[in-house]
């Protein structure tokens, strides 16, 4: 967005080692934030801390799908900075790919655990957090997903997720308003992250073909409208869900 108009504020991304959270970092630091950079993978949460620097960030392992971990993060968070985080980015997520018919059990539970009760979790206990704080000009940003929309084939478990996403950013947008907390989601197309370098590259050339840009998405391109949502000149947007798909539907 733009350089300083973060100053003072402290953020927390999830899902920070990697892909379109450790942009996001990237870019709230640019504007000027503090960032709590949050991920399973201790290692990478690391490595993104290392390129803000050590002074404006920190690196917490975090298991987003367990209460007493998201719970450990709070109590980290605020001996870190000294304040509750106004801005936080759920973008951890996963996928588990399979035909519905032979879907096991435990994929399912694993992408409901990260994608839908992570995003629940750790919202709940920043936005009390805030609250308790008293500290408004809250923001919180959810990666939801433009297959909510295309329901892809073999995608049950996600695309139910990231509809979720974008029901659960809706209520908490209602809900959290009257403590001025913006809560809103963001629809990615197809992004250039370690998340799609999986999908086959036949699936990848028919997206690429099916876009009206032609390309694929690169994280820094999710990372700029979630620098604006968690910035003031968002203020009116609350309960949003924007696609940022290059045209793709
Ligand atoms: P990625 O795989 O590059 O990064 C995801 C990160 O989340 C990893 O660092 C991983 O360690 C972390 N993570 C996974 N489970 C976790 C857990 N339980 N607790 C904490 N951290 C955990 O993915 P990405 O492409 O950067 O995707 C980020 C978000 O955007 C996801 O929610 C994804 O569903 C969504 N999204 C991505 C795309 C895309 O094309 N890349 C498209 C639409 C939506």
């Amino acid at each position: 967005m733009s350089v300083g108009v973060l100053a003072g504020k402290v953020a927390l991304v999830t899902g920070a080692g990697s892909g379109i959270g450790r942009a996001t970092c990237r870019l709230l630091a640019r504007d000027g934030a503090k960032v709590i950079a949050v991920d399973r993978n201790l290692k990478a949460a690391q490595e993104t801390v290392q390129e803000l620097g050590s002074e404006r960030s920190a690196a917490l392992e975090v298991d987003v799908s367990s209460a007493q971990s998201v719970q450990f993060s709070v109590a980290e968070a605020l001996k870190k900075f000294q304040q509750a985080p106004t801005i936080v980015v759920n973008s951890a997520g996963i996928t588990r790919d399979g035909y519905l018919l032979k879907m096991p059990e435990r994929d399912y539970d694993d992408v409901y655990g990260v994608n839908l009760k992570g995003t629940f979790l750790v919202t709940q206990a920043y936005a009390k957090a805030m609250i308790e704080q008293k500290l408004e000009n809250g923001t919180i940003v959810n990666l939801s997903s433009i297959v909510a929309k295309m329901n892809n084939v073999g995608q049950a478990n996600y695309a139910a997720t990231k509809a979720g996403v974008i029901s659960f950013t809706e209520v908490a947008s209602k809900e959290f308003g009257k403590f001025g907390i913006r809560v809103n989601c963001i629809l990615p197309g197809y992004i250039d992250t370690p998340m799609v370098a999986v999908v086959p590259d036949s699936v990848k050339q028919e997206v690429v073909q099916r876009c009206p840009l032609g390309r694929l998405g690169q994280p820094e391109e999710i990372a700029e409208v979630i620098a604006f949502l968690a910035s003031p000149q968002s203020s009116y947007v609350n309960g949003a869900a924007i696609e940022v798909t290059g045209g793709l539907k």
